[in-house]
């Protein structure tokens, strides 16, 4: 297979725009001898103009090669063996040209999971066409083909500084849009993480997809189904976090992929669409706004947005309308446990998501010192803002969020005075109030 040939004057990348680890990686490795490109990423965000989140090596080093022709480095993975080049915070990731699976050097079982067995092999797929593990090596002429789409899978090499393109990816580049190299179904099936790639790639680099890579997607979203939730998990951040959170929920949506990820979720949207996805977009779009300022994020308060209309679900389920603060928590609970069968949240995540659920309730309940304790409490803030977030988008909670935000901005004496108001109807009979005490514990936590 004879590539097509970039030279500089016709890709225009500058060795300026190239990380120096990522250099000293490249020459490296060819002072050893071997032949080693930039690929990936890199290449394409730099044709584009872009800052590259990181910088992939391909090679035909071996990894035990890699290892020691880098002092610095380590190997890591089981299913995909690479190198890491460790400079200072840089990481540099080094791979070996991976072959095409064929019979002769893969290994075929039935199971999804690989057994202890099964632990020398280097080469494995399911019957299901999934790849279970990917360690034989060929040439480059190969690794093109185990590439997903074609604008991951042009070469530079600072050798004489061209672009080696086996699959036209350049013209895609030029034509914006992401176009899977080979049998889009089969590569799906063989890594259905490969779904989620198509729509985050598609988001973040504001790409088209093309008709046959995009037409396979909703039916092969399944099959995310047989992704370790761990890894899920980790994909999930990737499409949430990186600032393009709101065009990749929307394709998500488009491609019915969704679904797929937040089960609980999607089955809650079928009866309160409008409502949920007005809710769902505001996050997002707040989410893109913070990165684009800089200002941090964490999973947590995405999280506990994402999963809201599943426990409003749940509850709805139990017949609480009225929710108690211990309904709340068991739907909580229910429907974490049910998410992290398809998503491995970390409990240092869910914990938190839980606590911002049972702050909406006793948001509500505010006589003697709860306001005082629960303004103090570590989750205060986020739980506000999703309180707020609720009613930009419909829910009547009356008045709730204006005197909080008020609350916030008094004096103690104020504040005093904003929870003795409140607390007029004492003034009524005996028997009504406590009858009024027990119903003020309950929130109504349905949107209207
Ligand atoms: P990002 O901008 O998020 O880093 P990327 O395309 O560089 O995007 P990486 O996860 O860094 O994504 O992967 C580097 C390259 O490795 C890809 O461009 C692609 O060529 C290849 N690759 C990664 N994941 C897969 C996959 N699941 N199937 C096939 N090729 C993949
Ligand atoms: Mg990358």
């Amino acid at each position: 297979m004879v590539p097509r040939i970039y030279s500089r004057s016709e890709h225009g990348i500058s060795r300026q725009s190239i990380s120096p680890g990522c250099l000293k990686v490249l020459y490296g490795l060819i002072d050893a001898g071997f032949e080693a490109y930039i690929v990936g990423g890199g290449v394409r965000d730099l044709l584009l103009g872009l800052k590259p989140k990181d910088f992939d090596i391909a090679t035909n080093a071996t990894p035990d090669q890699i290892r020691s022709t880098f002092r610095n480095s380590r190997i890591i993975g089981r299913r995909f063996r690479i190198v890491h080049v460790h400079f200072g915070r840089e990481i540099i990731e080094v791979s070996t040209f991976r072959a095409a699976h064929n019979v002769d050097n893969v290994a075929m079982v039935d199971d999804e999971v690989l057994s202890r067995a099964d632990a020398k092999l280097d080469s494995v797929r399911a019957t299901s066409g999934l790849i279970l593990r990917d360690n034989v090596y060929g040439t480059i002429e190969e690794d093109v083909q185990r590439r997903d789409f074609t604008v991951n899978a042009l070469y530079y090499t600072v050798k004489n500084f061209v672009v080696h393109d086996y699959v036209d990816g350049m013209a895609d580049i030029d034509r914006r849009c992401l176009r899977m190299i080979g049998d889009p179904t089969e590569r799906y099936r063989e890594d259905p993480v490969r779904v989620l790639r198509a729509i985050r790639l598609a988001a973040k680099l504001d790409f088209s997809i093309t008709r046959e890579t995009a037409a396979p997607l909703a039916t092969c979203a399944k099959l995310l189904e047989s992704i370790p939730p761990a890894r899920l998990f980790d994909e999930f951040l990737k499409l949430f976090l990186s600032g393009n959170s709101l065009q990749t929920y929307r394709l998500l949506r488009r491609h019915d992929v969704f679904q797929h990820l937040f089960p609980q979720t999607w089955i809650a949207m079928q009866s309160n669409t409008a409502y949920s996805d007005r809710l769902l977009e505001a996050a997002f779009t707040n989410t893109d706004a913070r990165l684009s300022e800089g200002k941090t994020i964490t999973p947590v308060f995405l999280l506990a947005v994402l999963l809201w209309p599943a426990l409003l679900e749940n509850l709805r389920g139990k017949g609480a309308g009225l929710a108690s603060i211990a309904d709340t928590q068991e739907a909580g609970q229910q429907v974490i446990d049910y998410q992290v069968q398809r998503l491995a949240i970390p409990k240092r995540f869910s914990f938190p998501v839980r606590e911002i659920w049972e702050l909406q309730q006793k948001f509500a309940d505010r006589r003697g010192k709860r306001a005082e304790l629960l303004a103090s409490h570590k989750r205060f803030r986020a739980a506000f803002d999703f309180l707020l977030l609720r009613e930009q988008c419909g829910e009547d909670l009356q008045g709730l969020g204006e005197w909080w935000s008020l609350y916030q901005q008094a004096q103690p004496e104020q504040r005093n005075a904003m929870v003795t108001a409140l607390q007029q109807p004492s003034a009524i009979p005996h028997a009504k109030s406590r009858r009024r005490k027990v119903k003020s514990n309950r929130t109504q936590l349905t949107p209207t």
